[in-house]
């Protein structure tokens, strides 16, 4: 079997690793952590939830700490993580502080929404690692509050989504403001033309590995796409919801105007529920995603900002109230159920009253509806690991085969089990 030790990690980050409850190395952490200790440029293909953080900064962390810079007063940058969104760079941070406790690195994580100025003043002590979404670090770029010339290693998650992001020429003024021989480190869920486009042109003697391929969590995942009209959407989402009788449902809609629609209209229905979308400020935008990981809100109404790479664990019911346009997101969507299950969050279930507020609410809802009643289909649910749920309208109808494709199963556009009371 292989161990975190026989690929070379140090004792302090084994032990963190441990402390974590990570018995062993995941599949693309096999895979990936030797070839980026070996120095070499690397673009992992890795399904979502599959460890992939890990992979990448396990290695890093390791490098950045065999230098010995305790008498260093005003530290240089040598590790630069790019992320497409704050959320994730949050997460990243989060992942550096436990997986490298011990090792005496500092780190910085820049993102915009936050004064730019509040973000340069922590430079003064200097950092070794820092976490950046692209706009904000370009800003800093320009005005001169950093500098990458003594970058050795760059990391870019979700690289599929930061090379699609429109930013072409500002990624090359950030490689071209570190030095040539700087490891180029690329992590990406899906591949795509423009990334394989991107690596020809920046990286050099290129080790490609894959965690597998992105069918195997694809198949744990039951998918149910409902056929309904675009005015009856919510009144279907509230049924939907009161039969899975969860306490933690991700829910997809497509524009700030619906998440804000949609959250008020549930938590009327007797749903706690918060939404997020890029105009909520970055504080409230976190402090709503961590009480939905801890239980606070049974659901969460969100845009794409968090389709990917954040990590929900115990989350099973994902719902698309509208269709994501692309297909990727649709898959990205879909990872953010069955994830690797270790740091459990104790769900707090402060959603006493909750039975009480949907008994009270005028429900719309046909209440003899079991969407598990069918045994086949419980066979097939009791098996997965997350049950996506789309709501379908004519006009969408054209994604479902880009989506099919995408997915590589069937999935059949039904009616939904329920009648609505008009
Ligand atoms: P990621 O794909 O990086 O978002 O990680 C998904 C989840 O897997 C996180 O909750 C990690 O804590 C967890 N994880 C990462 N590596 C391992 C491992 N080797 N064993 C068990 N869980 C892991």
């Amino acid at each position: 079997m292989t161990t975190f030790a026989r690929l070379g990690l140090n004792d302090t980050l084994q032990s963190n690793i441990k402390s974590l409850g990570y018995k062993k190395p995941t599949p693309i952490q096999e895979k990936s952590i030797g070839a980026v200790l070996s120095g070499t440029d690397t673009y992992a293909i890795a399904p979502t939830g599959t460890g992939k953080t890990a992979a990448y900064l396990l290695p890093i962390l390791q490098e950045l700490s065999q230098v010995d810079n305790s008498a260093e007063q005003v530290r240089p940058i040598r590790a630069l993580f790019l992320v497409p969104t704050r959320e994730l760079a949050q997460q990243v941070e989060e992942s550096i502080a436990l997986y490298g406790k011990g090792l005496n690195l500092r780190t910085i994580t820049i993102f915009g929404g936050v004064r730019m100025q509040s973000q340069m003043n922590r430079f003064k002590r200097g950092t070794d690692i820092l976490v950046a979404t692209p706009k904000r670090l370009i800003d800093m770029l320009k005005q001169k509050a950093i500098s990458l010339s003594e970058i050795k290693h760059f990391v870019m998650d979700e690289a599929d989504r930061l090379v699609s992001m429109g930013i072409h020429d500002e990624l090359k003024n950030i490689l071209a403001a570190m030095p040539e021989k700087v490891q180029k480190v690329l992590f990406s869920a899906t591949d795509s033309k423009a990334l394989n486009k991107f690596n020809q042109d920046h990286l050099t003697r290129v080790k490609l590995v894959k965690g597998g391929s992105i069918q195997p969590a694809l198949d744990k995942i039951h998918h149910t796409m409902y056929r309904c009209y675009r005015d009856d959407k919510t009144a279907h989402l509230v049924n939907l919801l009161t039969m899975l009788n969860s306490d933690k449902v991700l829910i997809f809609a497509d524009t700030k105007r619906d998440v804000n629609f949609l959250t008020k209209t549930l938590n009327e229905q007797g749903f706690v529920t918060t939404g997020i979308h890029n105009e909520v400020s970055q504080k409230r935008r976190q402090e709503r995603l961590t009480g939905f990981k801890q239980g606070e809100f049974q659901c969460l109404v969100a845009t794409d900002i968090v389709s990917r790479g954040i990590d929900i664990t115990n989350l099973y019911y994902v719902i698309n109230y509208d269709l994501p346009v692309n297909n990727n997101d649709y898959i990205h969507r879909v990872g953010r159920t069955a994830r690797t299950k270790v740091n459990k969050l104790e769900s707090k279930k402060v959603l006493t009253d909750k039975a009480e507020k949907q008994a009270m609410s005028k429900s719309i809802v046909n209440k003899s509806f079991n969407p598990y009643s069918d045994p086949d289909q419980q066979i097939k649910v009791t098996n997965s690991q997350g049950h996506i749920f789309s709501l379908v309208c004519p006009e969408q109808e054209r994604l479902v085969p880009l989506i099919i494709k995408a997915v590589g199963k069937d999935i059949i556009l039904e009616r939904t089990p329920w009648k609505l009371d008009k």
